[in-house]
């Protein structure tokens, strides 16, 4: 169990990064599983929303200012800005 930066409850945590690097291990240290999942199914929605290429840096940086939002909405993210996630990691674990 863990308090959940997004819900603020203490829910069920994730079994592991669900994306890489330190922005995966924050998630996993502070999201429970559940909200993880809402998030999963929001990224579909943004990514053909905004229309955003796989392939463009730019469009990587979008979807993880909208991930950051969604996930820590006191914006008190530990990760830095920069860090983008890689579209082709996300859905693995
Ligand atoms: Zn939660």
């Amino acid at each position: 169990m863990i308090a959940c930066a997004r819900c603020g409850r203490a829910r069920e945590a994730l079994t592991g990064p669900p994306v890489p690097g330190a922005t995966g291990e924050e998630i996993a240290r502070r999201v429970c599983a559940p909200c993880w999942e809402e998030w999963a199914a929001m990224e579909i929605k943004v990514i053909n929303e905004l229309r955003l290429n796989f392939m463009d840096p730019a469009a990587q940086a979008t979807l993880t200012g909208h991930m950051r939002a969604f996930l820590f909405p006191g914006d008190d993210s530990t990760v830095e800005p920069e860090e983008r996630l890689a579209f082709d990691e996300i859905g693995k674990s």
